[in-house]
């Protein structure tokens, strides 16, 4: 069994992020597996290698610690762009001029549940024409993986079977940076990961996983999407809802073992200042994993947030 747990070096890790690592965590070693950290920095003008540092001790912290084999995607290009070779080779891959504006405003009605910033196709079916002249237009393409807008079935072990519908992924941007979700499907087969715990706004575009893993010939790992942590007003956690990160928390006389003890209670272990995640390694059970959001404690919010 292997796991993983696959942050962006842009910053300090936020509360929803430490508590994913902690249920990865659990997860891996309670079938006595091993969890894998993996730097996903595609991201090059944000990801900082003193934000890596940083990462890596706030985890220490709760006790998660790795082995050698940390990975960054920023360099693994040469492998990612060879899988677009492949594809390419099988006629999977066409160029995009389409500009961001462009791709916000072509309209899409999907059969199913759409996937944030879902392709209209544009680019698919151009007349020799008008690629032309688009090539000709200078800007560069990004490459885009053709599809027939397919449905998959998304097995989560947290939201049960749920249905998605796939479009056509970019592959490469259009600054030469591999994409997200070839990265991502690429490294989960080639580093052998057997299960993928992750925050549940990933949960619809897994599909586009399932069709790149399909493609590869690539084996599906076992998908468990944690429901996001959220502020009082019921949004993705962020900055404005107070002490976010584990720092801001020591700020307010909260130490690691409290953090700790919140995060526990909330994925249902009954647990006062754990020393570490060890500590709860006997009280946890997927199944307990609540299936909805959860709101940080009132005293890690800002005071008078009421928006
Ligand atoms: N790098 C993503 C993040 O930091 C996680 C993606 C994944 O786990 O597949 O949110």
């Amino acid at each position: 069994m292997i796991g993983r747990f696959a942050p962006s070096p842009t910053g300090p890790l936020h509360v929803g992020n430490l508590r994913t690592a902690v249920i990865a965590w659990l997860c891996a070693r309670q079938q006595d597996g091993e969890l894998l950290l993996r730097f996903e920095d595609l991201d090059r003008a944000n990801s900082k290698s003193e934000h890596e540092v940083q990462q890596i001790n706030e985890l220490a912290q709760l006790g998660i610690t790795f082995g050698p084999n940390v990975i960054r995607q920023s360099e693994r290009f040469d492998l990612y762009r060879d899988v677009v070779e492949q594809l390419g080779q099988q006629d999977l891959v066409y160029s995009c001029y389409c500009t961001r504006r462009e791709i916000l405003e072509s309209t899409q009605a999907p059969h199913g549940p759409s996937i944030e910033g879902a392709y209209a196709g544009t680019c698919r079916n151009l007349s020799a024409r008008d690629r032309s002249e688009r090539e000709q237009s200078g800007r560069p393409p990004a490459w885009r993986l053709r599809s027939n807008n397919e449905e998959y079935i998304v097995d989560d072990v947290v939201t049960g079977p749920t249905p998605t519908v796939i479009d056509d992924m970019v592959l490469l941007r259009n600054d030469g940076v591999p994409a997200y979700n070839l990265a991502v499907v690429v490294d989960d087969a080639e580093q052998g990961v057997t299960q993928v715990v992750r925050g549940d706004d990933l949960l619809l575009g897994t599909g586009r996983h399932l069709h790149l893993q399909k493609l590869l010939g690539y084996s599906t790992p076992q998908y468990v999407h944690v429901p996001l942590v959220v502020g009082p007003d019921g949004e993705r956690l962020a900055k404005r809802h107070g002490a976010v990160t584990l720092e801001d928390l020591n700020q307010r006389g909260i130490d690691e073992r409290e953090v700790l003890g919140e995060l526990a209670r909330s994925i249902g272990i009954d647990v006062d200042r754990p020393n570490g995640v060890s500590e709860l390694l006997a009280g946890f059970s997927l199944d307990q994993l609540p299936r909805s959001p959860w709101t940080i404690p009132s005293d890690w919010q800002t005071v008078g947030y009421d928006n």
